[in-house]
Formats: structure tokens, sequence, C-alpha cells
């Protein structure tokens, strides 16, 4: 075959798979919003839209606070680093930012990366060798799994959220040097919140260390949004958290590792996202740095959050649909069939309101849904209307009365 017949039979592969997906009603098309991102956004159709999808959990990204800080640090700082940090990368903001982290997450040291994507990507590869395990929950972020396949440690799965499992694993796992178990604090499709009581004591047990990745709780779980080691009362018993500045801690971008000094000293000497990788630019880590000020001081983001939550929680459950039970402001709406989600989302966007449907491989098969996410950003009118809308299309698909 000839270089270009080859090429050609590339592009035409890829073609093909492209609109296989299509066919099976797997491809993912994207919205392209006109405005900031917010409680509602306008797409670049025009419509105006009640935004019910972003992770804008506390409603920063597109508040002008934010913009306010960003500017104020790219001022100070410039606009980037042209370098990664141990060359000429590192400002006084990115060690603010870093010890602000650790300060609100009650850790001892903080390391910054470009995304929570890297900082999972980075983290176990440093730390852990072939006469090591990773005790990994069945539901973990692609980006652990990722993480984890760039690492020599045996490989052990448990079941999601399952203790009886996460035991079996761990007795598995025993004759290992050093045992880690990997959880999300929150598994965001279903905005389940992971066992961390039982899972610290099966660690002590079992003499494992704990690692959770709290990029859909850090910010506004637990009491004064601490996160999920606050929602279940063990601050001070996990090893090693990894989280995003993406979501509720302003929604730009950048993530983080927290853990002792030793494992942050070896992640920034060892981490390949972190070595190969550039600087977070400085409007992002000062603007960051502002977040954790402000949610160091006053809870009042996180609590309107939890109303939010509690208010759409009831009042969707009221119209009779059925949802995931729980408190987190992760809402699955549960369709069970895909072509009903494709069908409810789009009809819920002409009501003008943004959802989006999930359904297999991103759920498991028979569990379509949208998943609604609530911001402390939402007013109860905007909520009303939503769910205005809510009632409307189910009543049109005959999914309630
Ligand atoms: C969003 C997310 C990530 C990736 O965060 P980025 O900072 O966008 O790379 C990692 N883990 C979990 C659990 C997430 O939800």
């Amino acid at each position: 075959m000839n270089p270009s017949a080859q090429k050609n039979h590339f592009f035409t592969e890829l073609s093909g798979k492209l609109d296989a997906l299509r066919e099976q009603g797997l491809y993912k098309p994207e919205r392209v919003i006109a405005s900031r991102q917010g409680a509602e956004v306008t797409c670049d159709d025009g419509r105006h839209l009640i935004n019910l999808c972003a992770n804008n959990y506390l409603g920063l990204s597109g508040d002008e606070s934010m913009v306010q800080a960003s500017i104020a640090a790219t001022e100070k700082f410039g606009y980037g680093l042209s370098s990664v940090r141990f060359i000429c990368g590192t400002q006084t903001v990115h060690k603010q930012l870093e010890s602000a982290i650790s300060n609100f997450l009650g850790m001892e040291d903080t390391i910054l990366y470009a995304a929570a994507f890297d900082a999972n990507g980075g983290v176990f590869e440093p730390l852990f060798d072939e006469q090591d395990a990773i005790i990994s929950d069945a539901l973990n972020h692609a980006s652990i799994i990722d993480g984890i396949r760039l690492c020599k440690a045996a490989r052990f799965r448990y079941a999601n959220n399952d203790m009886a499992d996460l035991e079996v694993q761990l007795q598995a796992a025993a004759d290992k040097r050093h045992r880690i178990i990997v959880t999300d604090g929150v598994f965001s499709m279903d905005g389940t919140i992971a066992k961390l009581n039982e899972i610290c004591d099966l660690a002590d047990k079992y003499d494992a260390l704990v690692m959770i990745d709290e990029c859909h709780a850090s910010g506004f779980m637990g009491a004064t949004g601490r996160g999920t080691h606050e929602h279940h009362n063990v601050m001070g018993r996990i090893d090693i958290i990894t989280g995003t500045l993406g979501k509720a801690l302003g929604g730009a971008m950048g993530g983080f590792t927290a853990a002792r000094k030793e494992v942050i000293d070896t992640l920034r000497q060892k981490s390949r996202p972190y070595l190969f990788s550039n600087t977070l630019a400085p409007s992002i880590a000062g603007a960051s740095l502002s977040v954790l000020q402000r949610l160091s001081s006053s809870t009042e983001l996180r609590d309107k959050l939890h109303v939010n939550t509690a208010f759409f929680r009831q009042e969707i459950a009221a119209l009779g649909f059925t949802i995931k039970p729980g408190t987190h402001p992760v809402v699955p709406v549960m369709l069970f069939d895909a072509p009903v989600a494709q069908k409810f989302a789009a009809r819920m966007y002409e009501l003008g309101v943004l959802v989006t449907g999930f359904f297999y491989p991103v759920v498991p098969m028979g569990q379509a849904r949208v998943r609604v996410q609530l911001s402390a950003a939402h007013t109860t009118e905007q909520l009303q209307t939503a769910l205005a809308a809510f009632a409307q299309a189910g009543r049109e698909l005959g999914l309630i009365k």
C-alpha cells in the first residue's frame, strides 16, 4: 500500500468510527456558550437558559469578584511564567496559594498542578512501586485510573463504596509493603459520598494509607466546606488529598495534591506532570487564593448551596421524578432509558433550561438520567422556573402525572 492510500485509509476509518458513534447516539456534541458561565447563560444561538449542569457549585465561575481578582493578579504578576515551577516558574502567589490550600484542608503541604487530572496522573508513580498495592474504588475518576496505570504497584479494585469488598481487597494485599486505598470523596455521576469514616477504620485495621479525590467536594462539603473529610469527621486521618481549582473553587482550571511534607517534596522532585508542564497562570493562582480567603472567613456560599440543594431535591421528588437519594448538589434525575434522557434534555433546552442527558457507557445500561447540579448562584425563582420546565417536559413525555 502506498503511503497516501494508507493515510486515506486512516482518516476514512476514523470517519467511520465517528459515524458509528452518531448512529448509536453516543456522539457528544458541544453547546457553545456566548456569555460568562453562571446560573444563567446565553448560547451562541441566542437562547437564554438557566444552567443546571456546571460544576459551578459556589457560583464563582463568572462572578465579577473572580474577574477582578484575576485582573489584580495579572497586573501584579503578569500573564504567564513561560516556565515549569523548578526552573523559574514559582512566584510568591503560587507559594501563598499552596499554603492557603494546606490550611484550608488541614494538611501539611500542597503542590499545584495545571489540572486535577495531572495531580492524579502524577501522584502514584513517584510514591509507589511493584512492592506496593493500590486499592481503588471501581467508580473512581478516569484520571485516577490513568494515574494507577502509570505506576508499577499491584492493582486491586473494590466495588463502589462496598466496605465488605474493600476489606477483602485489603486482605488480598496484605503481603505488600505499603497499601493505599484510593477513592473519590464524592462520586460525580450519583452524588454518592464515600464512606470515609469506615474507610479510615479499615485503613487502620489493615495498615493502609488513604487518598481521596475531592474535586466534587472541596469548598462546600462539611460544616465549613473543607471537604468530605470534614463531612465525615475524619480530618487528620486522610494521607493524600487531590482536588481541582476548576469546579467550586473558582472554576478556571488547576489542580493540587495535599499531604505530609515528605510526600509533597517527593512529588516536587519526581512527579512528571509537575516537572514537565507549565506553571499555573498567576491570574488563576491569585484568584484561587482570594476564594480560599473568602471561604475561610464565611460559610455563606456553602450554606446557600446546601439550601438550594435541599429545596431542589424536595421539589423535584414532589413532582414525581425519581432521584438518587442523598444530600449532595449533584442530583441525578433518573429517566432510565437513553433515548428518553436525550429527548428530555432537548425539550428542556427548548423550555430554557440547560441539562445534559447521561447514558451508557458513562452510567450503567438502563440507568440513563439527567444530572442536575445546583449552585449557590441559583435564586429560588430560577429553581422554580427550572422545576416548572421539569414538570412540563415530564408530563409531555409521560414520565410524571
Ligand atoms: C473533574 C474531576 C477531575 C479533573 O479535574 P480537572 O482539574 O478538570 O482536571 C478529577 N477527578 C474528579 C473526581 C473530577 O470530578
